[in-house]
């Protein structure tokens, strides 16, 4: 039997990974990870409890708290903290640029990627965010890191977010992206970096399809060789 692999998918917002990761874990049965929903639900739950992202010892408190839960039910994907959904809510703009603001906090970082890590350790799991090939799981056996142009980005997020019905500009949707990848590159802990041994995927010009294809061939050819090593 094929060994059950770890799968990391690390890039920028508005680069496809969810879809992807979620589409990925389906047809290859494992389990999706949104690393990103995490971040979103202590922002969420920072904004509610009024506590600033400069607040490192409120956030620490903040994510021992923290009991966060993932459902599936065919193909939605809900997310439960402490026994809120809380899926819609962690969705909003305003909510994605606080977001980045409290995931630059070490404490938040540091309670995250325990939790990650024994979500995934077993392997068999497909992993999104910012620094999965990097920190999470550096001994991930497969590591993607996908990106495309900003403007195509915010172009997709701004389709995305008119889809749900939310009313945003699509300038301002490509401002906040920018905003966002500047956050996310340049903070001191974990920042957004593609692995040395990361499978870069420039998805500007490619369908979801035309990607999913590549990194299936990769994962298969990946368990291939990884079971015949172990065998
Ligand atoms: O992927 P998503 O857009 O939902 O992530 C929201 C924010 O969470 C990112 O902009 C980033 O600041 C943070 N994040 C992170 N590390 C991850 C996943 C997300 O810092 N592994």
């Amino acid at each position: 039997m094929a060994k059950k692999l770890i799968v990391a998918i690390d890039g920028p917002s508005g680069a496809g990974k969810s879809t992807l990761s979620k589409a990925l874990a389906k047809k290859i049965g494992y389990t999706n990870i949104d690393t990103g929903a995490m971040y979103r639900a202590v922002a969420l739950l920072a904004r509610r409890r009024q506590i600033a992202a400069a607040d490192e010892q409120g956030l620490q408190r903040l994510c021992s708290e923290l009991r966060i839960k993932f459902v599936r039910e065919a193909d939605l994907e809900r997310v439960f903290i402490n026994g809120e959904d809380v899926s819609q809510a962690i969705r909003t703009p305003e909510l994605s640029l606080l977001t980045a603001k409290v995931a630059a906090c070490p404490a938040v970082r540091e309670a995250l990627v325990f939790l990650q890590r024994q979500m995934g350790e077993a392997g068999g799991v497909v992993l999104e965010g910012r620094d999965i090939g990097t920190v999470v799981f550096p001994q991930a056996e497969v590591k993607f890191f996908l990106s495309a142009t900003a403007e195509e980005r915010g172009r997709r997020r701004y389709e995305e977010l008119r889809g749900k019905g939310i009313d945003v500009d699509l300038q301002q949707t490509i401002a906040e992206v920018k905003e966002r990848d500047t956050a996310d590159s340049a903070r001191e802990h974990a920042p957004l970096k593609r692995a040395e041994d990361a499978i870069n995927i420039d998805s500007t010009k490619l369908s979801i399809d035309e990607v999913l294809v590549e990194m299936l061939r990769v994962i298969v050819e990946r368990e291939q060789r990884t079971t015949a090593v172990t065998e």
